[in-house]
């Protein structure tokens, strides 16, 4: 016997439907490329999506065909995601700090048809247009009179034009759940970049996720401004959750160095925020430099790379601010975990809660997590053995989108485990720990080191601004740890003085064997300290006594 509900799919345009007739009047803010900031509505976002749908129609895209951005976050590229997906094709998000020969890659293995972009990637796309046969339409993101009129670029118009000519009124087609909504490539550090293919389904389950109580906690009274940005993860699914729950949506665009954020911060009165570490650390220099306060912003959602304790520390008991941190990947939508209390944890004062927070969470209804051996066996939840990081759950991957195969792992339900190539523990109460990516573990005579566990140490110094730790190869212990150091502006600190301040920190063993001055450190597409380039620069380094 079947139940006897109604039978409605869960489909984007529902989100937008909901926050154009709930929430209408709630605001969405853009500092746009041009330095300005535009203001308006959900409701404006809502019509200005139907005029997409239209166009996207009356360019021929076809269903589940694929309209491109190489865009930041801000309101037009918000009418992408609802007015692409809504109609029942496939915005993808291509993260414009690639490589202009991965570009071409990606556009051409996506098949993209019609690619929309921002005025600041125009020479980047006059570079590449030439090599992407399938897309027929390009569409700056400007105003019609902004248009330069020898781009070189055939079939070029502007964004304004292209959605201007058309009806804000369209009736979202209905369609299965299961269908193609959203597409982005991983960061491809190890071959090729693979795509990931979200449904309307996965999307909308996920904003549920993202907006429950122990993860952001999103309301209709919150602003929310997504640093983390919308090429990368959907923004961490952020521009869904807002619609899904009334909030008001504040976008940065491109700025966002320290004075940027804050200044937005300020003026729109933003009570929550998302984005990766370096960009955060960016900002408390910032605010520690000038003395500033912040007057309403309440949380602070940390993901992306390892949050360090003293970062926690800084923004809660300097700034007031509660830090969420929180684990995903491209792959799993890409909320996993976010570190909230149990009730266990009730008695604890917020201090005391502090030091768990460099624990990346627990998992959320809707995923489950498990760790393994390299035989495939469950390890225990102890907090101390660590195994690969396997997680399943309807926004998981199931497969890349031509790919060969199932990257799945089969358990004895025949359920399929996502292999995540992260490292980590769980401890008794189901809290994860990511203890490194598999390949960055620095693995010293049989043992592993955590190379999250050296650099969260090293940035509680003060005189430390940026640290990577990676392994160099030894001839007795396989590898050691070498610890690659940014010094703060003004501060001296001696290698000496560093590797001292480990002492009574780890185990002996686990201490590096030597620290590297640099003047920057790589940071990776979106943000995340580039190791495959430190190992690089690294190639003909010796360590002290070898
Ligand atoms: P991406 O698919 O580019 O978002 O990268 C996903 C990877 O980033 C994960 O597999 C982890 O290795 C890493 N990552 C994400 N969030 C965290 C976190 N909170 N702590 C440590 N590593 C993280």
């Amino acid at each position: 016997m079947l139940g006897l509900m109604q039978d409605h799919p869960l489909l984007i345009s529902s989100l937008i439907e909901f926050a154009e007739r709930h929430h209408g009047d709630r605001a969405i803010v853009s500092r746009r490329v041009e330095g300005d900031i535009h203001r308006y509505s959900w409701a404006d976002a809502a019509r200005r999506s139907c005029q997409v749908a239209h166009a996207v129609e009356a360019e021929g895209v076809p269903f589940s065909g694929r309209v491109a951005t190489l865009a930041w976050n801000g309101y037009r590229h918000l009418e992408l995601y609802y007015g692409v997906s809504g109609a029942g094709r496939v915005v993808h998000t291509i993260n414009p700090r690639l490589h202009p020969g991965q570009l071409i890659w990606i556009v051409n293995h996506a098949e993209d048809q019609v690619l929309c972009f921002e005025t600041s990637f125009l020479p980047l796309v006059q570079a590449i247009h030439t090599h992407c046969p399938t897309v027929r339409r390009w569409v700056l993101l400007c105003d019609a009179d902004k248009l330069p009129h020898d781009s070189g670029i055939p079939n070029l118009v502007s964004y304004e034009a292209w959605i201007g000519a058309q009806s804000d009124r369209y009736t979202w087609p209905r369609f299965d759940e299961n269908s193609a909504a959203g597409m982005c490539y991983t960061s491809g550090t190890t071959g090729d970049p693979k795509a990931v293919l979200y449904s309307h389904r996965s999307t909308i389950l996920h904003a549920y996720g993202v907006a429950l109580p122990d993860v952001t906690g999103l309301s209709a009274c919150d602003v929310m401004l997504p640093v983390v940005p919308m090429f990368h993860v959907n923004a961490w699914g952020t521009p869904y959750a807002a619609a899904l729950v009334g909030a008001s949506l504040v976008f940065p665009g491109p700025a966002l160095d320290g004075k940027s954020l804050y200044e937005l911060i300020e003026a729109e009165k933003v009570t929550i925020t998302a984005g990766v570490p370096t960009i955060w650390q960016m900002l408390l220099a910032h605010v520690s430099a000038n003395k500033l306060r912040f007057s309403r912003l309440a949380r602070l959602l940390i993901g992306g790379s390892a949050a360090p304790l003293a970062m926690i520390e800084t923004f809660e008991n300097d700034y007031g601010v509660k830090a969420i941190h929180a684990w995903g990947m491209t792959e799993t939508s890409p909320l996993g975990t976010a570190w909230a209390p149990k009730a266990k944890h009730m008695d604890l004062s917020a201090q005391q809660c502090q030091p768990l927070k460099v624990k990346q969470g627990r998992a959320i209804f809707g995923v489950d997590l498990k760790i393994i051996d390299d035989q495939g066996h469950d390890v225990p939840w102890d907090g101390k053995t660590y195994g690969d990081l396997l997680i399943k759950g309807p926004w998981i991957l199931r497969a890349y989108y031509k790919g060969q195969g199932s990257p799945l792992i089969r358990d004895e339900h025949a359920l399929g485990w996502f292999p995540t190539g992260d490292v980590a523990t769980i401890d008794a109460d189901g809290y994860m720990q990511i203890t490194d990516r598999s390949k960055d573990v620095i693995k010293s005579g049989g043992e592993w080191i955590s190379s999250i566990d050296i650099e969260n140490i090293a940035v509680a110094h003060p005189a430390v601004a940026m640290a990577a730790c990676v392994g160099v190869p030894h001839p007795k212990w396989d590898e050691r740890p070498v610890l690659l150091v940014v010094k703060r502006a003004g501060i001296e600190v001696s290698r000496e003085e560093l590797l001292r301040f480990y002492e009574d920190k780890i185990a002996k063993w686990q201490i590096p064997d030597d620290v590297i001055f640099m003047d920057s450190i790589a940071l990776g597409a979106t943000g995340k300290i580039l190791k495959t380039k430190l190992r690089e620069q690294l190639k003909d380094y010796k360590l002290p006594g070898v």
